[in-house]
């Protein structure tokens, strides 16, 4: 119970006995004397007053002298604070949480900023940050942080004009009656330049270590594109140099047979001619992307037959339209190549007697476009980079193709805003996806 309540109570209980038993007990103490009596009951005020007198003296003097140790005690804490501020190797001010003026800064804040502890209480401390940074310092302010909080990095101007990386720590408090801030500031420029020299030889590293790994990429594109070019090239001059020499002597089939070959090389070096001229035109002036109204079901179907007729026959392809709305504003060019490209990977990369789905999905939002196989699969590790221009899965080297495909692909399906997923497993399969939204 606090003191002034126990004083009270107190006082109040021995007023109450004193008035109630007061006349009775001054009766039975002085009975034998009846004069005694009467100037005992003429004086019991004045005896009560002083009694309680001495009484609340008492009382009040051990607790004052209770009180005054404490103060004591709290002024000599007080002048350690303040001794441990005032000698902090750290940079350390209060300043006021309305105004943000300084209100008190330590020796060594006046050391490491150069502006004199004047200086220093005629500021706000706004007044030694960057302007940039004061938006950010002013909201930080006013988020209110209630307890002890390192609030991260800041940048301060010293006199010099010179700034500097802080770690600030604050922590609310009661400043002589006024809501203040007390700030730890500390100095870590060198540590931040370090950190970013690090990340900058970092970066750096990875830019060479990409540089090799691309130039390594383009030699091998160089050394698989002059095999590509020169087997169908010369598969063509075998067939035109028998015909030349034995076209007499020919049957009608097994000329027929030598043309259909020759053709059938030419739209080989032609599709990788097309390739590696839509790579080169996009990488040089960016991509062509002309849109108008197109119908997806006859651009699925056209491509389906395209791909059917020149297709081993051991191979199963199915196309599967489940929709009624299928007009889209696209790039006809552009998602003919990226649809044509999933489809005859899917049976450039199958195995025999396999199956391939073909699919297109009307959703209310977007159209899906599936393309499924049971092919020789992509290992997991090649994955993440198959978008990339020119590169080739290592389970794909034996069969032709430049890696260029699927890079041009996704860009085409990315400038309808749209997204080519991949899903495979080695030796099983692969579904290539091309989500591509309705409004465009
Ligand atoms: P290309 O087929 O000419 O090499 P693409 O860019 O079309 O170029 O494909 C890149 C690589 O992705 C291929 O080399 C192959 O490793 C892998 N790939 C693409 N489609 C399939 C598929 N359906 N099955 C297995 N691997 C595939």
């Amino acid at each position: 119970m606090v003191t002034e309540l126990r004083l009270s109570i107190g006082y109040f209980i021995i007023a109450v006995i004193w008035i109630v038993f007061s006349d009775s007990i001054l009766h039975d103490l002085f009975s034998f004397n009846t004069s005694f009596l009467i100037l005992a009951q003429t004086y019991k005020g004045l005896l009560f007053v002083s009694l309680t007198a001495i009484i609340l003296y008492l009382t009040l003097r051990r607790e004052f002298a209770k009180r005054r140790q404490i103060y004591k005690s709290l002024s000599e804490r007080e002048d350690d604070f303040r001794y441990l501020f005032m000698h902090n190797p750290l940079p350390m001010w209060v300043y006021d949480l309305e105004t943000l003026a300084f209100l008190d800064v330590n020796a060594t804040a006046v050391e490491h900023y150069g502006y004199s502890r004047q200086e220093f209480l005629s500021m706000r401390i706004t007044d030694i940050r960057p302007e940039e940074e004061v938006p950010r310092l002013l909201e930080d302010i006013s988020s209110g942080r209630p307890v002890l909080q390192a609030s991260g990095v800041w940048k301060h101007r010293l006199k010099n004009k010179s700034i500097i990386d802080v770690e600030i720590t604050s922590h609310r408090l009661d400043f002589t009656g006024r809501k203040a801030i007390l700030v730890v500031a500390h100095n870590v420029t060198k540590r931040i330049r370090m950190e970013a020299e690090l990340r900058e030889k970092e970066q750096l590293h990875l830019a060479l270590e990409k540089e090799n790994e691309l130039r390594q990429i383009r030699s091998s594109f160089i050394s698989s594109v002059s095999h590509e070019f020169r087997t169908p090239l010369t598969v063509i001059s075998t067939a035109i140099a028998l015909l030349e020499r034995y076209y007499e002597r020919m049957n009608p089939e097994k000329r027929h047979e030598h043309f259909r070959t020759i053709e059938r090389e030419i739209s080989r070096l032609l599709e990788m001619v097309t390739d590696i001229l839509t790579m080169m035109r996009s990488e040089a002036v960016g991509p062509e992307y002309n849109t108008e109204m197109i119908d997806l079901h006859m651009l699925c179907r056209e491509i389906y037959k395209e791909i059917k007729s020149g297709m081993r026959p051991d191979l199963k392809v199915s196309l599967n339209i489940d929709c009624s709305e299928t007009r889209i504003r696209a790039d006809e060019k552009l998602l003919r190549y990226a649809i044509g490209n999933l489809l005859s990977n899917a049976v450039k990369y199958s195995r025999d007697a396999g199956n391939v789905w073909f699919t297109l999905e009307c959703e209310s939002d977007r159209m899906v476009i599936r393309v499924k196989d049971e092919g020789i699969g992509i290992p997991e590790e090649s994955l993440p980079r198959l978008f990339e221009p020119f590169y080739r899965a290592k389970n794909a080297k034996d069969i032709s193709g430049t890696g260029l495909g699927l890079a041009i692909a996704k860009q085409a399906v990315e400038l309808h805003g749209g997204m080519l997923n991949v899903d495979s497993t080695v030796g099983q399969g692969s579904e290539f996806t091309i989500l591509l939204p309705r409004t465009l």
